[in-house]
């Protein structure tokens, strides 16, 4: 497996959550997984115990031979992890950003770590059944896998891409392809050029043996010109290889009743705990208000996937429904200055975090009464599952994995896990909201609807199973597809 991140050596969003859990969910099924990660300062400074393998790889990148050293995690638990670790491109405070945006040699990061991969897995005479690669980052391993024009795949494997957000690409320009390792042959319409540049995330819908997108709605829905990001046509040609496994969750580190971030532990049949998380996670925020008032809670990338336009425009008329409001983010600096200035709009009532910092979404799932996720887009998310085990009752919008994991509870039958809205609009986020207000004040109704979440089972157990599924599938496609470039 490759990625550009998992839990708990590096982390942005979603991605390393699943990178960092698959892996042992497909060990505890008895497969041999074997994880290649960059190896950031955020890795280093992890605490994370490494060796070296003894294995250097060295990729030619513009004419000049550029080296990374392959090391390997020491007495973790799980999965194997080999960090491809070359400090030059790594060693920095972000993981794909600095404080000015995106670094200027992304292509170049990304390019290597690809390409060094295919050469680790090589040096290392690791012989995988299957290579299973994450997002734009790997995206160049299924074509490198695929070996020369000549028909000979440098790796014997078959090839797994799974997509985890289709609006990041990573588009580069074709001066770099060069450093990409694959010959001009591949830079037409049918491989990696996508108008005039390169497009890493095509590399991968192109050359992988299979494809799977982290919900079945989102599998779907990126075949459709709204929100296929340019690509919905050249994953439509592909639409027999292309799956939809939901993300699972990791209940060892998301439950209430172990976590160590929170005030008071809990469980479904002892919730006084999540009592003690509300008043801690208010005094968190030097907010007060009296038990009858919900408090509501968004944590997430502050940009327009995740419905900040939205929220921003009703706050106001949300809290006015006698709500209370924190969120932990980063994002645009628009949404950073807006937020700020609606808190302090409605002091006592809205806070506001802008920062990255585990321990508190921790301490969000719990302390919640209700979680806001109004996104315009949602792959799959993780943080209405995470919600639904705290006992946190999510507010979606019915989009990918959201329209997959939240049923609208329906007072009349009790069945339901959370409320829902479709249009994406100021006003049906709003009139959602007024919805789940409305039921809060009926505590019976609410305590069924809280239990019902709790109940739900997201583990990683079933969605591991129905990767080795599919990665039997793309064993078998893979002898029908070579040779294809
Ligand atoms: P995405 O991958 O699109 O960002 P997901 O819902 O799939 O969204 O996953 C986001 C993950 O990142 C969750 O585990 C969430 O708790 C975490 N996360 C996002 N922003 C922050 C933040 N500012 N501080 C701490 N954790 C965060």
């Amino acid at each position: 497996m490759a990625a550009g991140e998992a839990v708990p050596y590096s982390k942005t969003g979603g991605l390393a959550d699943v990178v960092g859990a698959l892996p042992g969910a497909l060990a505890a099924l008895g497969h041999d997984v074997r994880v290649f990660l960059p190896y950031y300062a955020a890795t280093r400074k992890s605490g994370t115990k490494v060796k070296e393998t003894g294995v250097t790889v060295s990729v030619p990148m513009r004419g000049v031979p550029v080296e990374a050293l392959i090391l390997e995690r020491r007495n973790g638990p799980g999965a194997r992890v080999y960090f491809v670790r070359n400090d030059t491109y790594y060693d920095r405070d972000g993981l794909y950003q600095g404080p000015d945006g995106d670094y200027p040699d992304t292509a170049e990061r990304f390019m290597f770590f690809s390409r060094a991969v295919v050469a680790a897995i090589q040096a290392l005479q690791l012989q995988p059944d299957v290579v299973h690669c994450h997002d734009w980052q790997t995206g160049l391993v299924p074509a490198l896998a695929r070996g020369s024009s000549n028909g000979t795949p440098i790796i014997q494997a078959a090839t797994v891409f799974t997509i985890h957000n289709m609006a990041f690409q990573g588009q580069f320009w074709h001066f770099d392809m060069e450093m990409t390792g694959l010959p001009w042959s591949t830079f037409t319409p049918e491989g990696i050029e996508f108008y005039g540049k390169i497009n890493m995330l095509k590399a991968g819908i192109v050359y992988a043996d299979v494809i799977n997108a982290v919900s079945r709605r989102y599998s779907r829905e990126i075949q459709a010109e709204e929100l296929g990001s340019g690509l919905d046509g050249v994953l439509r040609a592909r639409r027999n290889d292309v799956f939809g496994i939901l993300n699972g969750v990791d209940y060892e580190h998301w439950n209430p009743a172990t976590d160590p971030f929170i005030a008071a532990t809990y469980g479904p049949d002892d919730m006084a705990g999540k009592k003690r998380c509300r008043q801690d996670l208010l005094a968190e925020f030097g907010l007060k208000v009296p038990d009858k008032v919900p408090v509501l809670g968004m944590v997430g990338r502050l940009t327009d996937q995740k419905g900040l336009d939205i929220l921003t425009e009703e706050l106001s008329d949300i809290i006015k429904l006698d709500t209370c409001f924190v969120l932990l983010g980063t994002g645009a600096p628009e949404y950073h200055e807006q937020l700020e200035k609606l808190a302090r709009r409605h002091p006592g009532r809205i806070g506001v975090r802008l920062g990255f910092d585990n321990g508190l979404a921790h301490k969000i799932e719990a302390g919640c009464d209700m979680f806001l996720m109004p996104s315009r887009f949602e792959p799959c998310g993780l943080n209405q599952m995470y919600s639904l085990r705290y006992g946190t009752v999510p507010i979606v919008r019915a989009t990918g994995g959201l329209d997959d994991t939240i049923a609208e509870f329906d007072p009349l039958s009790s069945a339901g896990n959370g409320f829902k809205f479709v249009t994406y609009s100021g006003r049906a986020l709003l009139a959602c909201v007024r919805k789940a207000v409305r039921l809060f004040g009926d505590k019976r109704a609410w305590s069924r609807l809280v239990a019902n979440g709790m109940k739900c089972d997201f583990s990683w157990a079933s969605s591991a199973r129905r990767y080795v599924e599919l990665y039997r599938t793309a064993l078998k496609r893979h002898a029908a597809h070579l040779p294809a470039r």
